[in-house]
């Protein structure tokens, strides 16, 4: 039998180095096995990636950290989804909620008995029958309940966290689980003659540091998947048209909101994400249509509080790395590559990542067909999460701008053209294994887009029209007084988790 990892490196100390380092020193309890993250006491983190989805609850959860502490520690806020505006027209806006609409009736999905309702005449909203929908509408936050029969229950919530802050809380946890830190520049990768296999990094200082397993968690600067495995990139911007952000924090005004606002602009959308001690607001842009100064200029006329640091510029480099593993290196978050943060799943993909890794965790033989595993999953499972976000702007009808009317145009996949194709037919969401985003999460997009299918299940006719819209009033009305029994936002805030000012 193949020998056991003894030894991990992680380059890099963003929230991806930290978010690995955490998890590697929670689950692998292997007594022999030491992790040593080496992070860059002069290269800055990219320090935005502040809104997530609800597989950061789980990730904290399953690592042991208590979640008020959490909370209070990176100012979080609660997110309950995402509110749309003006995607589809100018004037309208919809919500994508983490939550499913309903739940399924003779094993026929509820939203084909809404579509039946429609047909016979009645006026419907897919989004009134999500409570997280509800409570958003009426700016509320609840916790979930397990009964199936309350109101509360099928729905998740995720964060607004500060990714300053989430790092190193992170770190802290990380280095009391035993895992060691070095604050030091890698400037060279040596790789064995023979194998090819990475032996070990070189710090600034003329050390040596030789491990079994390489994580590169180096950002952008992708030190060892690209500068030392060259591995190659698939560009993804001829799906994703934005390439390009600023962003600026500013004071908070008002209450936060329990979810993030995405709101499109004239070449592109502004995210707006409410944290405990002020806001996060970025302008994604394609630059095809927007130059920086025009972009940064729309911003800052746009947010509503005093800006509390300077505008920062990104490029945004939307490719994906053709492999994440290669022999003995292994790459995760922006080092992986790079999608736009539309459905905020930057650090969720570093968790998939991760699990996957886990999965098919390797000895020191570094099995290929393992490897190639694990690379077909992350590559279908991204090919999917493009195709989500390339929905977002082909599916609009604005023609109110060069950029919109580009959308329109611009083209997608043939497996996206599919999905939409087949929906629009039968009201059938189409889902690949793996994916990250679930059935609902394609319905709101297409509720949203105000997609109507041609049909519904034809088994939903088995229940009288009549029966279904009572039973949709009653939901409609228990969802309704169930948020309206609930807190504000901000009173859960201050009732469970307030965060000190000075965090
Ligand atoms: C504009 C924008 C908005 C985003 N919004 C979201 C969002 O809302 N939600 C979300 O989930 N994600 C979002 N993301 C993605 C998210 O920011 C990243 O996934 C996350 O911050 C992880 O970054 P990272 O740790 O991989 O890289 P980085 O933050 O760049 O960290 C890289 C680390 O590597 C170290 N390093 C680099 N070179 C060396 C070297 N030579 N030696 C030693 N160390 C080195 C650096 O010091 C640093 O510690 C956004 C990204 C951008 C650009």
């Amino acid at each position: 039998m193949s020998e056991r990892i003894k030894q991990i490196v992680i380059v890099g100390g963003g929230t991806t180095g930290w978010m690995a380092a955490a998890s590697l020193s929670r689950y692998i309890k292997d007594k022999e096995m030491f992790v040593t993250l080496i992070e860059s006491p002069d290269i800055g983190t990219v320090g935005v990636g502040e809104a997530t989805i609800p597989n950061i609850v789980g990730f904290n959860k399953e690592l042991g950290i208590d979640e008020v502490e959490l909370i209070k520690a990176t100012q979080a806020t609660f997110k309950l989804g995402i509110e749309f505006e003006g995607w589809h027209k100018k004037d309208k806006n919809f919500f994508h909620p983490f939550a499913d609409y309903g739940l399924p009736i003779n094993n026929i999905d509820f939203h084909h008995y809404v579509n039946r309702a429609k047909a016979s005449g009645g006026e419907h909203n897919l989004q009134d029958y999500s409570f997280a929908c509800e409570l958003a509408r009426q700016g509320k936050f609840a916790q979930s309940n397990s009964d199936p029969q309350s109101p509360l229950a099928d729905y998740s919530y995720a964060y607004h966290l500060d990714a300053g802050l989430y790092a190193k809380f992170l770190s802290e946890f990380s280095v009391k689980e035993g895992v060691e830190h070095i604050s030091a520049n890698v400037c060279g990768v040596n790789l064995q003659n023979d194998s090819g296999f990475i032996e070990s990094v070189t710090l600034g200082d003329g050390r040596h540091i030789a491990a079994d397993l390489f994580i590169d968690c180096s950002g952008l600067n992708a030190l060892l998947i690209d500068g030392a495995m060259n591995v190659g990139i698939d560009d993804l911007s001829k799906w994703l048209p934005c390439d390009r952000a600023v962003a600026v924090q500013t004071e908070l005004v008002g209450e936060p909101t329990p979810y993030t606002r995405a709101i499109a602009r004239d070449a592109g959308w502004q995210w707006s994400i409410p944290l405990q001690h002020r806001m996060g607001n970025g302008y994604i842009y394609s630059s095809q249509f927007l130059d920086n100064q025009a972009a940064e200029d729309a911003l800052l006329m746009s947010v509503e509080g005093k800006a509390i640091n300077k505008v920062r510029q990104f490029n945004l480099p939307l490719a994906k790395r053709k492999v994440i593993w290669k022999k003995n290196c292994f790459a995760l978050g922006l080092a992986a590559g790079f999608l736009e943060p539309l459905e905020s799943l930057g650090l969720s993909l570093i968790q998939t990542a991760l699990s996957k890794l886990y999965t098919f965790f390797p000895d020191k033989s570094f099995n290929e067909y393992d490897i190639a595993e694990v690379n077909r999953l992350h590559n279908a499972e991204l090919d999917q999460v493009v195709d989500f976000l390339a929905m977002h702007y082909k599916l609009t009808k604005r023609d109110d701008t060069e950029f919109w009317r580009y959308c329109q145009n611009m083209p997608i996949s043939d497996a996206l053209t599919h999905k939409i194709e087949v929906f629009k037919s039968q009201g059938q969401v189409v889902m690949y294994n793996n994916e990250s985003f679930e059935q609902s999460s394609w319905l709101s997009m297409y509720h949203g887009f105000d997609i109507t299918p041609a049909r519904f299940d034809i088994r939903a006719k088995n229940i009288d029209v009549s029966v279904i819209e009572k039973n949709l009033m009653q939901m409609r009305n228990s969802m309704n007084n169930a948020a309206k029994q609930a807190m504000s936002h901000q009173e859960f805030i201050n009732k469970h988790c307030r965060a000190p000012r000075d965090t």
